[in-house]
């Protein structure tokens, strides 16, 4: 960036939410997050050299998953915390010193505006926008533990239907790590939904570490699990409300069962904060 920008974009910034928080209930006992909500750009930083139409690609953002978000949020009346920026701006769902945290290339497209960002710039798109998105989980999760009940995260991700030419079968897809407490019976019952294909780990490994669910789930020993839904089911608001009303309606029990409460909302370490190494970069 040059110097004029950097000086547009401070300006402009300050008028740029990097987030968007729905309150809900802080003692629902569900946390939402979105970290691909949007494909935005704040002001300065143009379509980052990209022609417009790769930013509505799913390299700028996850297709349908804010919309599936607001409505889970919604239903369950849980509070929900969607980034307002692109992941090509910067990832909200990768560690601060992850490789990819800024991508040069994504799909084949190369991306100018990160072709040749220096430590300054890195900085100043960690502190803006990354920084102040994981914060405002942070403060969701301190305020419900203070009031009794911590909550169990639910991640929203899309992905593409298809990959390099190939059809994914998934209708959707769990990624975990290591905390079994919610992706298990969200299997459960995403299997036993009539005609679903139901991944688990695939088409990316749930093991990262330093992403969203690894600092505010396995860090913090809060039940979690992170969803994707392919994109062609999702793309459309009609998609977005059934697969959010589907969600709703799996999870709600789940916290209802006798015991669960405790057993999935237990804030004390579960064993399973070990770091995990050898895994693929994740591409969520
Ligand atoms: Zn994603």
């Amino acid at each position: 960036m040059t110097k004029q920008v950097d000086s547009a974009s401070r300006l402009e910034t300050k008028l740029f939410s990097p987030f968007t928080q729905i309150e809900g209930e802080g003692t629902s006992g569900w946390l939402i997050v979105c970290d691909h909500a949007s494909n935005a750009l704040p002001q300065g930083y143009g379509t980052l050299g990209l022609p417009q139409e790769q930013l509505e690609r799913h390299i700028g953002y996850d297709i349908g998953a804010a919309g599936v978000t607001r409505e889970v949020a919604r239903l369950l009346g849980a509070p929900a915390l969607m980034t307002n920026f692109s992941r090509l701006l910067i990832d909200a769902n990768r560690g601060a010193d992850d490789p990819t945290l800024i991508m040069r290339l994504s799909d084949g497209a190369v991306v100018p505006g990160n072709a040749d960002f220096d430590e300054a710039e890195r900085t100043k798109r960690v502190n803006r926008f990354y920084v102040p998105y994981h914060a405002a989980i942070d403060e969701v999760i301190d305020r419900a533990i203070g009031a009794g009940r911590p909550p169990a995260i639910l991640s929203i991700h899309t992905f593409t239907e298809n990959w390099r030419g190939t059809p994914r079968p998934w209708h959707a897809t769990i990624l975990w790590d290591k905390d079994p407490r919610l992706p298990v019976p969200m299997l459960e019952a995403l299997r036993a939904e009539e005609g679903l294909v139901i991944g688990e780990n695939v088409p990316y490994t749930g093991e990262l570490k330093g992403d969203c669910l690894h600092r505010h789930g396995t860090q913090r020993g809060l039940a979690h699990a992170l969803i994707e839904i392919r994109q062609d089911l999702v793309r459309e608001e009609a998609g977005q409300l059934e697969w959010a009303q589907r969600l709703a309606r799996i999870m709600e029990p789940l916290l209802q069962v006798p015991g669960a409460p405790a057993k999935l909302n237990a804030i004390e370490h579960h064993g399973s904060n070990t770091d995990v190494n050898g895994s693929e970069p994740a591409h969520l």
